[in-house]
């Protein structure tokens, strides 16, 4: 079901315009319009679904296909070094389209992009209770 309000619904029914690179049954992937980086796309099930918590297994291993297919296509045909596939979940999350989307960015050695984060070493006590809660111990 379309969400009214959704800007990747519309982009789905043509009612704004996308550079589509990529469509299957379930999915469809278009270009970024503020790439990260040279031949940054994004991958969207058809169907509505606000995120990863609630897109469908289906949608969710189609999506992740054609994510994996874009990802062999950058680096066969814009010649990329590597790619980051992201999601963000949740405005915490740093998500701001709320249609389940995955970034399929392409990578080059000597591009911009850097770490969100400078990673340095954890506390293990901490750590160690984190993953108890999370696997719910
Ligand atoms: P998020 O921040 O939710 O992970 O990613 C949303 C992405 O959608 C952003 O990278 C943003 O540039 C892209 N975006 C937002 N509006 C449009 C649009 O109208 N057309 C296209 N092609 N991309 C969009
Ligand atoms: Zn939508």
């Amino acid at each position: 079901m379309a969400e009214p309000e959704c800007i990747f619904c519309k982009i789905l029914a043509g009612e704004i315009p996308a550079t589509i690179v990529d469509e299957d049954e379930r999915t469809i992937a278009f270009m970024d319009i503020a790439p990260a980086t040279r031949g940054h796309a994004l991958v969207i099930p058809r169907a509505h679904s606000a995120d990863l918590l609630s897109v469908g297994p289906e949608d969710l291993r189609a999506v992740a296909l054609a994510a994996q297919r874009l990802a062999g296509r950058a680096k066969a045909r814009l010649r990329a070094d590597g790619v980051n596939l992201l999601n963000s979940c949740g405005r915490a999350a740093w998500q701001t389209v709320f249609h389940f989307h995955v970034h399929v960015i392409p990578r080059y050695e000597d591009d911009p992009l850097r770490l969100p984060w400078i990673p340095a070493a954890g506390d293990p006590a901490t750590i160690a209770a984190a993953a108890q809660e999370l696997t719910g111990g």
